[in-house]
């Protein structure tokens, strides 16, 4: 099985990854303080938002759109077949399905979302299809699928070779245990604010390896694994998607900012909020990002091992969350 999420954590907590511009100079130290951010800003979840934010910040900086952003962004995550979970080559449920969710948000309310969809490598571009042709939010599984072909969208065989080994390795135990900060679950999640003052959000996966068929998580369910407001800012979650929906976890966030408090303040509130509703986070992990209407960021963890990445002007840095434990 594939690990990505390694050199960050041995070389500290903060780490310059190559700048877009000529002059990058290190940043914040950490996600815990808001900061004035120029805009445009762009921050997605895990070493591989590296990846989704070099391409969104070419849109922002050349003036492009946040929605474009982050559709564009998460597309090179969700086309990569060496990326294990989400989009081609992502982890199989326990009958060798590759189901993917995904949804997509802008400030103003418009959204779209599929899940359970299956044979569509781009769900992020489906959600924004329904978000943009149809009077709906949601569509899933054949339905979906429906949708995605009639809007031009090519079947293709998700289950790549090597996917293929991991799940046959699996299948000779067939277990299923929620292991925290290990590679069998790791959305992206992306948010951006444009030169505009215009914020928009995007989140896809390939859900919980092994998950039960039919299963859905929080990805691609408004206001649980992601959610966005004009007024207020952006906040998107990854991790064990069931306590993200018991808690309506995005949502609860940005509300969190709107009542005044710091993007890493509302991150902290919420996962606080998850403690008190699970007896047990042994091996629970979730994380929460977060982008306020000034560019302010934060990002917080029940555990450690989250981290973000982070595109502005000067350059691409990763940084790892704060956590509880
Ligand atoms: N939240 C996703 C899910 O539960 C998985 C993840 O973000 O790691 O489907």
């Amino acid at each position: 099985m594939k690990t990505r999420r390694n050199f960050i954590r041995t070389i500290g907590l903060v780490s310059l990854i190559g700048p877009v511009q000529s002059c990058a100079e290190p940043k914040k130290e950490s996600t815990d303080s808001p900061k004035n951010s120029t805009k445009p800003i762009i921050i997605s979840t895990w070493d591989h938002g590296l990846d989704a934010n070099k391409v969104g910040y070419e849109i922002l900086a050349k003036g492009g759109s946040a929605i474009d952003a982050v559709e564009k962004g998460v597309i090179v995550v969700e086309n990569d077949p060496s990326n294990q979970t989400v989009g081609i080559g992502g982890f199989p449920d326990r009958d060798g399905n590759v189901t993917l969710d995904a949804c997509i948000m802008k400030g103003d309310g418009s959204c779209g979302s599929v899940a359970f969809l299956q044979e569509i490598k781009n769900p992020i571009s489906v959600a924004r299809k329904v978000m943009e042709e149809t009077p709906h939010i949601m569509l899933v599984g054949s339905g979906a699928l429906k949708f995605a072909l009639e809007q031009g969208f090519k079947k293709e065989n998700l289950l790549t070779e090597e996917t293929k080994k991991d799940y046959e390795i699996w299948l000779t135990k067939s277990e299923y245990k929620p292991v925290i900060n290990i590679e069998n679950h790791d959305t992206i999640s992306t948010l951006a604010l444009d030169v505009n003052g215009r914020i928009a959000g995007a989140c896809t996966t390939s859900g919980a390896a092994w998950k039960m068929h039919g299963r859905v998580g929080d990805s691609p369910l408004i206001g649980a694994g992601l959610f966005v407001d004009q007024e207020a800012g952006a906040a998107a979650a990854t991790g064990l998607g069931e306590a993200v929906i018991r808690t309506a976890g995005s949502a609860m966030v940005v509300e969190a900012m709107r009542n005044g408090l710091s993007p890493y303040e509302a991150c902290v509130e919420v996962v606080q909020r998850i403690k008190r509703k699970h007896d047990n986070l042994k091996d629970l992990q979730v994380g929460f990002l977060a982008l306020d209407m000034n560019g302010n960021y934060g990002a917080y963890s029940i555990h450690p091992g989250f981290n973000i990445a982070i595109g502005d002007n000067n350059g691409h840095i990763l940084v790892d969350a704060k956590s509880m434990y």
